[in-house]
């Protein structure tokens, strides 16, 4: 080895350990975390554009944590993928998501509200994922037509053969599949073509200038347009201003989604939410 290099490597090392010890120690929390039941479900509502009807609730996780408080799932997904807990969090997001629409149904009277479920690429690509959709929808009774999930294109393209059979076989049950973040990625259109998805939900970054940016509208209309082109329907994420919601009605959007539509609900919150709506 050169001079000098060792310490450099050294270094490296006591970096990269300090690095591993505290993704070890955070997978020790979050396996504690699952547990201790300090995983949560927020809802956040997708109403139809023009009539503002309820359609769904997107489920979105929580983790409070005893001393760091609420911890984002931008920053526990990644440590649950990479420590493999990603399959008990993803069963148990999928198995309470279903339950709780379940109930809202009985509870609202509305038997079509239906559920979005993100899954990550990790827990899509596992041999048992079907099953664990399958046994959600027993479990809970859900109509697998109000189950939709949610796969980021980037994740669709990872392993595209597997997850095109994957795809197939949900769509079989009934499922529907969307695709999350659509236009930040990788797409081609020669992927689009061949995914059997059913909805496109359109990324927040197109949606923040929509009602400034002529290139943006330009982009979006050409989304909707393309979609329904497909049999897709769209649903805009991350709306925050009338404004925005006006340019969507206009474009055709089908759905939408946003803090200005309503920000993210606990459980007990959504049953009050929809039986106002539906007044
Ligand atoms: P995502 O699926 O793209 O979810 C949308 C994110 O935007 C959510 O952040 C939501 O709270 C936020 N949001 C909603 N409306 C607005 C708005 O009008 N403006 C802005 N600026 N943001 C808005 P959140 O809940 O922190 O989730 C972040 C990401 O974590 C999600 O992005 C998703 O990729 C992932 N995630 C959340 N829950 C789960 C889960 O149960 N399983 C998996 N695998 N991933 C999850
Ligand atoms: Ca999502
Ligand atoms: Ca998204
Ligand atoms: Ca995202």
């Amino acid at each position: 080895a050169k001079k000098g290099g060792g310490n450099r490597v050294e270094r490296y090392c006591a970096q990269m350990n300090e690095e591993a010890m505290h993704r070890l120690e955070m997978g020790g929390h979050l396996r504690r975390a699952i547990e201790e039941n300090e995983l949560f479900l927020c809802y956040q509502p997708i109403v139809d554009v023009h009539t503002r009807a309820v359609k769904a609730m997107e489920a979105l996780i929580r983790w409070r944590h005893p001393t760091l408080g609420l911890v984002r799932p931008d920053e526990f997904i990644p440590l649950a993928e990479e420590t493999g807990l990603i399959h008990e969090i993803g069963r148990w997001v999928l198995k309470t998501a279903c339950k709780q629409t379940k109930r809202w149904q009985e509870m609202t009277g509305n038997d079509q509200l239906a559920i979005f479920v993100n899954v990550s690429a990790v827990q899509f690509q596992h041999e048992r994922f079907v099953d664990d959709v399958k046994q959600a929808l027993r479990q809970s009774r859900l109509s697998p037509s109000c189950l939709h999930l949610e796969l980021t294109e980037h994740s669709m393209l990872r392993h595209l053969s597997s997850t095109l059979r994957t795809m197939d076989e949900l769509r079989k049950l009934g499922v529907g599949i969307a695709v999350d973040d659509f236009g930040s990625g990788y797409s081609s259109f020669h992927y689009l073509k061949r995914l059997p998805a059913t909805i496109l939900k359109i990324d927040r970054a197109f949606i923040e200038q929509l009602h400034a940016n002529a290139s943006d509208e330009a982009i979006v209309r050409a989304m909707i347009t393309m979609g329904r082109g497909l049999g897709l329907e769209t649903i805009a994420e991350g709306v925050e201003t009338p404004e925005q919601l006006d340019r969507l009605r206009d474009l055709q959007c089908t759905y939408a989604q946003g803090y200005v539509i309503c920000p993210p609900l606990l459980a007990e919150e959504v049953t009050m939410y929809v039986t106002e709506k539906q007044k």
